[in-house]
């Protein structure tokens, strides 16, 4: 922590980065940790290679992340955040990788231990919480904007203060973010109040894909590129409804299967989809994700793969029944 702490204290221009497809954690850790450092005199360049999801853009400085680098960007400190493993980044792994000071900032069960400095912490409840107590270590002040960023990290990564990785810190610091300006009911109205009409349809068409195995524990919900078209929705409208999956009595572990952009069509059924998993806490979905390449946390993981659809819910059904008997 102190070598990470000297490697900011001397930093010139520092790239923030965090993974693909952000959620609230990584676009709040990112915007927290740039405006902090940014605030100590250093020049920064915050980058995501997504689009940032539209429920997000509230955020102070949001429009200050960058999507794309010029190929032969330079930089003397790298800071990636939320990512358990570097590839998560994107193709700006390849300016990531020549640079000198790479910090990895991360809660994840699976993180891959990249970097030359890593501040990983698996029990904190998320990112934003690392960036908070960095931020602390640093003794930089805590403005408003900061504080709407970090408080933004820890509600949408612990599902509202629902899931497991809901710590006392997730509370303590909320707490205090709300000292330093946060509205509550403002970040809820923007982040969980403020969809599309093209959204809630989705969830319709979500919601009636939901199919349970034979023996009650697994629930698959599918998502299409048709769906995405007929509703008029992106990628990030899909954020949260697995939960609706998981929300079934006796339900184990619930699979989001998501049809990628661009999917080839080799054979009928066949294409790239990503699949999040969600575990009810007595399955390490981690470990099933491992399984295919992916990583996460035990309760929520992911992992991309190409397939057919019945080939992919016949294997994550062979993994977890492994995993329930053992
Ligand atoms: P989600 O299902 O929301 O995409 O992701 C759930 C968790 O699994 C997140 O913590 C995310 O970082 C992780 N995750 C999702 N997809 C992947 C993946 O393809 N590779 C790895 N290593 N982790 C993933
Ligand atoms: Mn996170």
């Amino acid at each position: 922590m102190e070598q990470i702490v000297n490697q900011l204290k001397k930093a010139h221009h520092v790239l923030l980065a965090s993974h693909e497809n952000p959620d609230g954690d990584a676009v709040g850790s990112l915007i927290a940790m740039g405006l902090a450092l940014e605030a100590r005199g250093k020049r920064v360049t915050l980058h995501n290679i997504s689009p940032i999801p539209a429920v997000y853009s509230f955020l102070p400085a949001v429009e200050r992340i960058v999507q794309r680098l010029a190929e032969n960007a330079l930089f003397d400190t790298a800071v990636i955040l939320d990512c358990g493993d570097l590839s998560r980044i994107g193709s700006t792994e390849a300016i990531v990788a020549r640079t000198a000071a790479i910090i990895n900032m991360d809660h994840h069960e699976t993180n891959s231990d990249f970097g030359t400095l890593r501040w990983v912490d698996i029990e904190a409840c998320a990112t934003a919480e690392i960036v908070y107590r960095l931020i602390r270590r640093m003794n930089i002040a805590i403005t408003r904007e900061m504080a709407t960023a970090i408080y933004t990290g820890i509600l949408t990564d612990t599902g509202s203060f629902r899931f497991s990785n809901t710590n006392r810190a997730a509370f303590a610091i909320c707490e205090e973010m709300v000292g330093f300006g946060v509205e509550p009911s403002k970040v809820a109205q923007h982040v969980f109040g403020a969809y599309s009409l093209g959204r809630i349809k989705l969830l319709n068409l979500a919601l009636d894909s939901i199919e349970i195995s034979n023996n009650g524990q697994l629930s698959f919900m599918t998502l299409t590129q048709k769906m995405l078209k007929e509703t008029g929705t992106r990628l990030e409208d899909a954020d949260g409804m697995i939960n609706y999956a998981r929300r079934i009595r006796d339900v184990k572990v619930a699979a989001l299967i998501h049809e990628m952009n661009g999917s080839a069509r080799i054979f009928p059924n066949y294409g790239r989809y990503h699949v999040s998993l969600r575990s009810d806490g007595d399955v390490n979905v981690a470990e099933i994700a491992a399984c295919f390449g992916g990583g996460g946390h035990s309760n929520a993981a992911g992992f991309s793969l190409e397939a057919s659809l019945p080939e992919i819910k016949a294997k994550i059904i062979s993994l977890t029944e492994k995993m329930t008997q053992g």
